[in-house]
């Protein structure tokens, strides 16, 4: 099912938590709306499942205006990050919950049961109490339970937030096998940017109640139009170099040293971000060779696969990944390289500058 929503706002008092949200998400897709801790992500959420009704705008499930609409008219399932189990119930009858209500058949409500557990793979625990279930098998009866009435739109707040890093990481290729293969389309908030990229076939990024960006996972990550967006994806984020732009040379705000040339025959002097990935900066151990400039190596962190070399530039701090271990100590000086075809820059106000632009219009 199509989910749309168009111009939507919701008000609480005076308090705008979502302003004027447009978004468009596919049949059978998976949006993840991601952002900071107060953000409207689960104001969204609560307007798609018809808890709460938007002050303006319209959503859309199919061609069908649903802002009237009560839960229980909209074929939705939810999932919640404290699961919202009843201990006195069997994993069993907290499955069939949902469809008790609906004078469904003994026989009908136990093969519904059964297909929905064997999805999640908890056949063998039916009998058991939500108390003798670990948090992960509870989150999957929880998952079973919204997939028992057979939503066309799953919602999922938060849902892995409860389990340990291991756990999650396996929930989270589950529940994507889960939807892909049953084809229903999902909407999951989270405020873990690792759970968005892996998961979303689209993120909306919020901010303040505002969309900041809607885009695949990649493409936010590799382009994104704003800084935020840069920030909030990877891990460890983005480094940023304030630097000024003078006949074409690129040299740091804080010293004027000159780290680079730009490579575009902009007369136009003017001050930015120079925004560059982890994995975007190599590191030299030799001093007199080939790099861009000259930072103090403050903490290396081996993490088996890789390794994080936290430097201080100037006032600055700058984080490295490498493959390499490179031959370099703490406290030590080391030269960096800049790979320049995955650099971003980011104008006073957060938005891309985009110098591919700026040269073809000068060009015109
Ligand atoms: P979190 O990750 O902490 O759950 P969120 O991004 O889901 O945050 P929301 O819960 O949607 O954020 O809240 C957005 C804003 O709306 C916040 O400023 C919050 O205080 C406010 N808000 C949310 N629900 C209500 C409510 N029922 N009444 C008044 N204000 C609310």
């Amino acid at each position: 099912m199509e989910v749309r929503l168009e111009n939507v706002e919701k008000r609480f008092g005076s308090e705008f938590a979502v302003k004027n949200i447009n978004l468009y998400i596919e049949n059978g897709d998976m949006a993840v709306l991601l952002g900071p801790s107060g953000c409207g992500k689960t104001t969204t959420l609560m307007m798609l499942a018809g808890v709460y009704r938007p002050t303006n705008g319209v959503i859309k499930f199919g061609d069908q205006v649903v802002n009237h609409l009560p839960p229980q008219e909209r074929k939705i399932g939810m999932v919640f990050q404290n699961y919202a189990l009843y201990p006195h119930l069997t994993v069993f009858d907290n499955i069939a919950f949902p469809l008790t209500n609906k004078k469904m058949s003994r026989s009908e409500i136990k093969k519904r049961v059964h297909e929905a557990a064997e999805i999640v793979q908890i056949e063998k625990l039916l009998k058991r109490k939500p108390a003798e279930l670990s948090g992960g098998q509870q989150q999957r009866v929880s998952l079973a339970r919204a997939l028992v009435k057979e939503p066309e739109l799953l919602l999922l707040d938060e849902p892995l937030s409860n389990l340990d890093a291991s756990l999650r990481m396996q929930m989270r290729s589950e529940i994507r096998r889960i939807q892909k293969e049953l084809g229903f389309t999902a909407v999951l908030v989270t405020h873990d940017q690792t759970e968005a990229m892996t998961m979303a076939d689209k993120i909306a990024v919020m901010k303040d109640g505002v969309l900041m960006a809607y885009g695949r996972p990649m493409d936010l990550y590799n382009k994104p139009d704003h800084r935020f967006v840069a920030e909030f994806l990877g891990s460890p984020p983005i480094n940023h170099i304030p630097v000024m732009l003078r006949q074409g040379k690129l040299l740091t705000q804080w010293s004027g040293e000159a780290i680079g040339l730009i490579g575009y025959p902009l007369h136009d002097d003017r001050s930015f971000t120079l925004s560059v990935r982890p994995e975007h900066l190599t590191l030299t151990p030799d001093l007199n060779g080939d790099h861009h400039f000259v930072a103090n190596a403050t903490v290396i962190e081996a993490l088996g696969y890789e390794y994080i070399y936290t430097l201080t530039y100037g006032p600055h701090t700058l984080r490295v990944r490498s493959h390499e271990n490179v031959p370099v100590n703490e406290g030590q000086k080391v030269g960096v390289r800049i790979e320049w075809e995955h650099v971003l820059y980011f104008d006073e106000e957060g938005r891309r500058i985009d110098f591919d632009m700026i040269e073809s219009a000068a060009g015109e």
